[in-house]
């Protein structure tokens, strides 16, 4: 990754004017459409604080960030734009607001919507066509070198899921990283002895296409020397969740799994337009909901969790 200093100069200088138009496409791909009657035509009533679409039909107004991942928000639509630019980069919430200026909490909730956006649209996309799958622990790899007993002991690995299509020059044409609860006992998975037999029979179930499709679905072998591409994409994942962010409890696990997925898909492609267009697409999520998320994932104790600062949002 680029230093912080020249991540700052590679920042576009969004403007209001862009962002709202950009936003606009976002949320009415085919045009403005009265979210009252459905009417196509609307009279733009602009304030100093931010711009209204009045219905021309029932003159219902409403605002551009109602009903996308921003509702709600305060914070400036051009930091938005500059935190989806800076996700491309997968950064922390701490570098997030040092950039755009904003406070820890505020750019932790930024980042936490726009994973959630994405989140949405990973549910809307199940995986089709011929599969590979691999099940993997997070937190398994690293906590061998520990060595302690008495740590392995406590060790609580979360089940992972990497299920992929790719095509015949072996490139991702999609490409999931699921958190799933595990087989029971978690001390057989410790030892290597049972493989995810049930991790994968639920990642089927949740997120494949049809019901045959898992009869087509090649089941790799977990190991970390693996050199097929999922094996080399999870351990991509893994690198950026500790080395990032310190590793990453079992409540957020998922919505990181998410981003990386999303990012790894959509290298060299307009991957912001694709972010813009999740965003424009979703409601949002508040933070009430985003740090009351109960999880039926087992915790991981010995997790590399950052000390809690600000608030309740430490991850
Ligand atoms: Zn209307």
């Amino acid at each position: 990754m680029p230093s912080r200093f020249s991540i700052r100069d590679a920042m576009p200088a969004f403007s209001t004017t862009d962002c709202e138009h950009a936003l606009f496409a976002a949320k009415w791909p085919d045009g403005f459409r009265c979210p009252r009657c459905g009417h196509p035509h609307y009279y733009e009533v602009s304030s100093r604080a931010r711009t209204l679409f009045e219905c021309r039909s029932c003159t219902h107004q409403a605002s551009l960030t109602a009903g996308t991942v921003l509702e709600g928000s305060r914070t400036p639509l051009t930091k938005w734009f500059q935190a989806m630019f800076l996700m491309q980069l997968g950064i922390s919430a701490r570098l997030l607001s040092e950039l755009i200026e904003v406070t820890y909490k505020t750019a932790w909730l930024i980042n936490h919507k726009l994973r959630h956006a994405i989140g949405v649209r990973d549910r809307e996309r199940p995986l089709e066509g011929d599969l590979q799958l691999l099940d993997e622990y997070y937190g398994y790899e690293y906590h061998r070198y520990l060595g302690s007993v008495l740590m392995q002991q406590a060790l609580k690995p979360q089940p992972v899921v990497v299920g992929a299509a790719l095509d015949a020059a072996g490139d991702f044409v999609h490409l999931k990283m699921k958190a799933v609860d595990g087989p029971d006992g978690d001390d057989a998975a410790m030892r290597g002895g049972a493989g995810g037999e049930e991790a994968v029979a639920l990642f089927v179930e949740k997120h494949v296409a049809g019901q045959a499709a898992g009869d087509r679905a090649e089941r790799l072998e977990r190991g970390h020397q693996g050199r097929s591409a999922l094996h080399i994409a999870w351990r991509e994942a893994v690198r950026w969740l500790n080395w990032t962010f310190g590793g990453i409890g079992p409540k957020h696990l998922q919505a990181y799994l998410n981003e990386f997925c999303f990012r790894r898909l959509l290298v060299r492609t307009d991957m912001l337009a694709e972010l813009i267009a999740c965003c424009g697409a979703t409601k949002t999520i508040t933070y009430r909901r985003l740090v009351g998320l109960s999880s039926r994932i087992r915790p991981i104790p010995w997790a590399y969790r950052r000390p809690e600062r600000g608030g309740r949002c430490a991850v």
